[in-house]
């Protein structure tokens, strides 16, 4: 088993480094799942530890290290937002929120039905909460 991996090991068998003609600094791009970033260690930590690609292999091999570690502590600190479901009250409130977001920010009342703010919300919400469609927005 010998000594246990340096950081700089670690991170080196993921990532590819390169010299980029659009950015100043040297950057990396992720073995599994081709993510480019800056050339830096803790970005690279960052990365791995949401890496789902890569976080599939480790856990099929079933090996731990202090990216997983951490992996598994940032997603131990979600239970409170996978709560099963919202109160009708907090509901409404957030749908009130979302649409005085929209309104007040005269955003397009489909702007919660854009499929990528509609991830962002599920996943921030533990897929809790469903913000309101442009056609409820359009009726209050
Ligand atoms: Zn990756």
């Amino acid at each position: 088993m010998g000594r246990p991996a340096t950081l700089k090991h670690l991170l080196d068998s993921h990532f590819r480094e390169y010299d980029s003609p659009e950015f100043k600094l040297k950057r990396a791009k992720c073995h599994h799942c081709d993510t480019e970033l800056v050339n830096e260690n803790p970005r690279k930590v960052r990365h791995l530890a949401q890496c789902d690609t890569y976080l599939d292999i480790m856990a099929e091999l079933g090996k731990d290290n202090a990216i997983t570690l951490k992996a598994k502590r940032l997603s131990s600190k979600q239970p409170a937002l996978q709560m099963a479901k919202l109160d009708k009250g907090v509901k409404e409130r957030f749908d009130k929120q979302a649409t005085l977001a929209v309104i007040m920010g005269a955003r397009l009342f489909s702007l919660f039905e854009e499929p990528y703010m509609k991830s962002f919300i599920q996943s921030v919400s533990g897929n809790t909460y469903t913000p309101p469609s442009s056609r409820k927005i359009g009726r209050k």
